[in-house]
């Protein structure tokens, strides 16, 4: 099995001045026979014993990767996120909540104000989120009484000279409103809101207060998502990272008691006693949960995990975008043969594997599903996108986003919860493992995730396999043919010779 060395890249701060390198050798799929079409690929993947993804991928538990809307996109496009755990336990539970209350069309969260605001508040948050229909309450929050509704017809005609001026002066009040009361049905609502032309629908419980928003921009939008990845009670799926520690135990609590079905144990290194008392702990308590453990890179890590009763295993040392560490501890597993020698072992015990780390293409998800892995968790690919956590800055005139490793200085100082998977109790000097650094806006995951199926769909179409499992099998089976590719191979199969040219992917 030749192994897939990841580029690395020379430090800098700015990434345009980043020289990636070729790696010295990678292979390619040799492809087979088609006698199906692209998207008659089944992509349906296994992520535990007992959870099926039709759409194999993963948002990685990372502060500025996944939050609720990273993780509600996901679920609805088939796949799943992980709620990072660099925040308080509070914090963490109530994105899971979000995402397993999620309904399609209510906005549970949207911006509020109070008659306390201005017409520049308004202009702000429009500047800011680029919309302008915000609903007042008295407390300027959701659960309290709704006193109107300023839209952008309110405050088409203001200037600056207006920005003093309090919202009450401007609004449309509560008794012109067309509102719908809680538990109204997506349809009934959609309905309400063609007849009253109106943009915004708020919903109200019986004591009057704001508990959603439905918008029609987003009725208009609204797709059908019939990848989504669902528990029985037709609510999204979710996962959360958690550590090792006594404290996690409380940690743990509040997110079962928010509706989480998966739960990561989130560790560089999973080979470790904390990480297989957790393991027991978590299977006695709650044994219907289904628990990640890892990471590890080797069969003999990976046997300890099985052995505790992990439902699936988190593959992956050292080949993270944002990631140093196999140059500081000198320990980890190019990728290819990590994904590989992990995923031919578990296999024999039905314990699914997830590649993470490293994918920086579509063609990478293709090679480490080829390799055996059942699904694949994403970092860099999925940051700088809509929906990752943190605003978009300029820096020399282009739109970036915040990535960072959950081991960078960076992380670690904001909160214990990242130092936990990076340090040992007591540690006196911190060790980075990991670096902070910005990524291009990629716009939303709701068209980049789209792009990804596709792509995969259609590396498995060259390959001649129908569906995953038949990929995998014919990995096995050794029908699969993988190929080295040289360093020369390598220039040669990507673009060359070109004066300039513009690479779009989608
Ligand atoms: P990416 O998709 O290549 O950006 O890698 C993301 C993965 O890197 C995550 O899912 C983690 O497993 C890993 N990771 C996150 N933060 C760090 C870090 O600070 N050091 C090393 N690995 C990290």
């Amino acid at each position: 099995m030749e192994q897939e060395d990841r580029a690395s890249s020379e430090v800098s701060c700015s990434s345009r001045t980043i020289l990636q390198k070729i790696p010295e050798c990678d292979f390619l799929i040799l492809p087979g026979f088609i006698d199906f079409t692209a998207d008659e690929v089944d992509l349906t993947s296994a992520l535990t014993r007992k959870i099926t993804l039709k759409t194999p991928l993963i948002s990685s538990p990372m502060d500025t990767v996944t939050e609720s809307d990273m993780a509600i996109a996901m679920a609805l496009m088939g796949g799943i996120g992980i709620i990072h755990h660099n925040c308080t336990p509070e914090f963490q539970a109530n994105e899971v909540r979000k995402v397993k209350k999620f309904e399609q069309g209510f906005i549970t969260d949207p911006v509020v104000m109070s008659l306390n605001h201005t017409v520049g508040d308004v202009f702000e948050a429009k500047n800011r989120h680029g919309f302008s229909g915000i609903p007042v309450t008295e407390t300027g929050k959701m659960g309290s009484k709704l006193v109107g509704i300023v839209t952008s017809r309110d405050i088409d005609f203001l200037t600056e000279k207006d920005y003093s001026t309090y919202l009450s002066e401007v609004m449309t009040k509560r008794d012109e409103l067309v509102v719908a009361p809680a538990g109204v049905t997506l349809k009934e609502a959609n309905e309400i809101l063609q007849r009253s032309k109106k943009g915004k629908l708020p919903i109200v419980n019986d004591s009057d207060e704001l508990v959603a928003i439905i918008a029609r921009t987003d009725l208009k939008k609204n797709r059908d998502y019939p990848l989504a990845s669902k528990d029985c009670r037709k609510q999204l799926l979710c996962g959360a990272a958690i550590g090792t520690r006594e404290d996690d135990k409380y940690r743990l609590d509040l997110l079962t008691q928010a509706g989480v079905d998966v739960v990561v144990l989130d560790s560089s290194q999973g080979n470790s006693v904390y990480q297989i008392n957790m393991i027991h702990y978590i299977k006695q308590k709650y044994p219907e949960l289904q628990v990640v453990g890892g990471n590890v890179v080797t069969a003999a890590q990976a046997k300890n995990l099985i052995d505790a009763g992990v439902d699936a295993l988190r593959v992956g040392m050292g080949c993270g975008s944002i990631c140093i560490t196999q140059e500081v501890m000198a320990c980890g597993r190019p990728q290819g043969t990590a994904v590989y020698k992990v995923a031919e072992y578990a296999r024999r015990f039905g314990v699914p594997v997830i590649a993470d780390g490293g994918i920086q293409t579509v063609g990478h998800v293709v090679k480490a599903l080829a390799l055996g892995a059942s699904t694949v968790m994403m970092g860099s690919l999925l940051a700088a996108t809509t929906e990752a956590p943190g605003e978009y800055f300029f820096s020399d005139g282009v739109r970036l986003k915040k990535y960072r490793g959950m081991g960078s200085l960076d992380a670690m100082e904001k909160n214990t919860s990242s130092q936990k998977r990076y340090f040992s109790e007591g540690d006196k000097v911190k060790v980075a493992q990991g670096v902070s650094g910005s990524i291009q806006d990629k716009g939303s995951i709701h068209k980049f995730v789209p792009y990804l199926i596709a792509g995969i769909q259609h590396g498995c179409q060259d390959i001649g396999a129908k569906s995953l499992s038949i990929l995998r099998s014919m990995m096995y089976s050794g029908e699969l043919k993988l190929e080295k590719r040289t360093m020369s191979a390598q220039v040669e199969g990507g673009v060359h010779g070109l004066h300039s040219y513009e690479k779009r992917l989608y």
